[in-house]
């Protein structure tokens, strides 16, 4: 068996996961326009562009020898719970031979447990259940660390070398063989970081920018033309509304759900019920991020995506009561850097007036 996983913002917790289980891998490249044309021809039209990117790497893994593709689900009111029926009756129509393994939030524990026994090989349950911590533990320590280059990386005079230094981190990070090792691992993180140069600006002079909006487009930097690195680039520190260790706590971890409650009891206002998706997630982070002193909110929402064109019709709303500046952008194959670039440096520009004039 040979098992690859999707690509979303890098491949290290997929990868940890499956290589301490003793699991052949095939790293999925980082997404291109390849892939993206690729998974645009063989999936329907109509599809959310999040499944057209998944099924460009799918194809891609195949041709480089993966059988077996793990991954995760969804469930409520969007595609997303379709998603691993869909990539898997596509792989079979093109005579494909590979087999989606799919790991939904543990509402009924028998699918959940069924899958673990699809890939626990010959490991006893206790190192199943051992890898399972280490995979945790790595995903919250390198979301602290990601969450400090997107704060940080806005501060220095060469944000290429803060980028580089997150590869090394990243490679670090894949070498690990257990818990223990992850709290050394990100020590050199954060060492390495310290060593750049910055030149940290006063509180009040600081822009931050929140990203809101769908899981996929928000996380993989290859679907957005990596819009955090151009924001610090333009000297603007960045928080996403999605973290992959929050992912998990905010739907694997049952007794982890009630921390993140507050972010979707923030969007009642706005959006009463769970419409799928992160509808009620992106609407209940702006009004965290107003809450927390964020100077604007950047919405990306997929083309295709019901519940963040829902979003998208309230933002107009949100922006004027909070009072404070969204910008919407609609992701799909044709997004070109440059268009991208020209839109936030237009909403940078009226967030630095808006400043100036505060303070003034
Ligand atoms: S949230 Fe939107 S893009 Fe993601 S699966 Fe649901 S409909 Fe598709």
């Amino acid at each position: 068996m040979k098992v690859s996983f999707p690509y979303m913002d890098n491949p290290v917790l997929y990868y940890k996961l499956l290589d301490l289980l003793g699991h052949d891998i095939i790293i999925p490249p980082r997404p291109t326009q390849h892939t993206i044309n690729l998974g645009v021809k063989y999936a329907p039209e109509f599809a959310c562009f999040p499944l057209k990117v998944l099924m460009g790497t799918y194809l891609e893994v195949e041709k480089m020898g993966a059988d077996t593709i793990v991954t995760s689900g969804g469930h409520g009111p969007c595609r997303a719970g379709y998603y691993g029926k869909l990539h898997q009756k596509i792989l079979d129509n093109a005579g494909l031979d590979v087999d989606i393994i799919v790991f939904d939030a543990p509402k009924d524990w028998r699918p959940f447990l069924q899958n673990l026994k699809k890939i626990k090989l010959d490991n006893s349950w206790f190192r199943v259940m051992s890898v399972i911590r280490t995979a945790y533990t790595l995903a919250h320590s390198m979301d602290r660390i990601e969450k400090l280059i997107h704060k940080n990386r806005a501060h220095t005079l060469e944000p290429r070398e803060v980028s580089d230094a997150w590869e090394e981190i990243q490679q670090k990070y894949m070498g690990i063989e257990n818990r223990q090792d992850i709290a050394a691992v990100e020590k050199w993180a954060r060492e390495r970081l310290a060593g750049l140069e910055y030149n940290f600006p006063t509180p009040d002079q600081r822009i931050k920018i929140g990203i809101i909006g769908e899981i996929y487009v928000v996380m993989e930097g290859s679907t957005n033309n990596d819009i955090e690195e151009m924001l610090n680039e333009l000297g603007c520190e960045v928080e996403r509304s999605h973290y992959i260790s929050e992912y998990i706590d905010s739907h694997l971890v049952p007794w982890k759900w009630k921390e993140y409650q507050h972010i979707l009891d923030k969007a009642d206002n706005y959006l009463e019920i769970m419409i799928g998706g992160h509808a009620k997630r992106s609407i209940g982070h702006i009004v965290d991020y107003k809450e927390r002193g964020f100077d604007g909110v950047i919405h990306l929402k997929p083309f295709g995506c019901l519940p963040e064109l829902v979003s998208q019709s309230l933002l107009d709303r949100v922006s004027e009561d909070l009072d404070i500046p969204i910008l919407s952008l609609s992701i799909d194959e044709q997004m070109a850097k440059a268009n991208m670039l020209t839109r936030v440096e237009a909403f940078l520009d009226l967030i630095k007036q808006k400043k100036e004039e505060e303070i003034a």
